[in-house]
């Protein structure tokens, strides 16, 4: 899968992306993260990408043509999807990652500084997309949220050793605790049935715990 990521500060994402799993994935060539500077396509010698707000108002807005401009460079595939980070956007869920894992290609639009001047909404129509009710600085942290969350529902991302079948979400309920050595730390003991290697009584343990803390920590899960 290919990601394009429309940035003002690429080397937010280039850095991001250069440890641990997805530095992984884009080595075997699992994803691909590729970056797009609205700054290279202004037309003035300031390389201006933002201006005041037309009514006024504090911040600056990011100008519609070089934006445009830097999106329409990108060529897409026929199976793309164009994101637009924004905290007006639908909250961004593990549903979406496994939806948008089935694309080849995703365009992320980060925005900056007040937003994103109406008319790049207007022209793009992209899906747009919140990781949460509040604002950020940015769209690049967002962005970075959607390349991992999707990149890891992407086969081969993931080692064995990182597995994604038992995480929060993935069966719509919260992980079960986890535990590993010693089995005493602090006077706290693993609970023994996870020592007793009957793995049916595990699993069963397993499943209990993933309900009851999902009735505790997310009662709104439950259905
Ligand atoms: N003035 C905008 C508003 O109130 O809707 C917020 C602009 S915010 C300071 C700058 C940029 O950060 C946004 O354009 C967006 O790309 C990104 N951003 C901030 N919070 C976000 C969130 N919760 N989810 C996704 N993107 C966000």
């Amino acid at each position: 899968m290919k990601f394009d990521v429309v940035t003002l500060f690429p080397e937010m994402i280039e850095t991001y992306c250069s440890y641990s799993i997805l530095k992984r994935a884009i080595e075997n060539k699992i994803i691909d993260v590729e970056t797009i500077n609205p700054r290279d396509f202004t037309l003035d010698k300031h390389k201006k990408v933002d201006d005041t707000p037309y009514g006024g108002g504090a911040g600056m807005v990011l100008m519609a043509q070089p934006y445009i401009d830097a999106y329409e460079s990108i060529k897409k595939t026929t199976n793309s999807l164009t994101i637009m980070l924004s905290p007006q956007g639908e909250p961004f869920k593990d549903k979406h990652a496994v939806e948008f894992s089935k694309y080849d290609e995703i365009i992320l639009l980060c925005g900056h500084y007040e937003g994103y001047d109406e008319r790049i909404r207007e022209i793009i129509k992209p899906r747009e997309v919140s990781i949460g009710d509040f604002v950020l600085t940015g769209g690049e942290l967002p962005a970075i949220c959607v390349i991992d969350a999707v990149s890891r529902k992407l086969e081969g991302t993931l080692g064995k050793i990182e597995s994604a079948d038992t995480d929060s979400f993935s069966n719509g309920l919260l992980e079960f605790p986890q535990y590993t050595k010693p089995r005493e730390y602090r006077g706290l003991k693993v609970p023994e049935v996870l020592l007793n290697g009957n793995h049916k009584e595990i699993e069963k343990f397993r499943q209990e715990q993933c309900i009851l803390r999902t009735k505790l920590k997310r009662p709104d899960l439950i259905k």
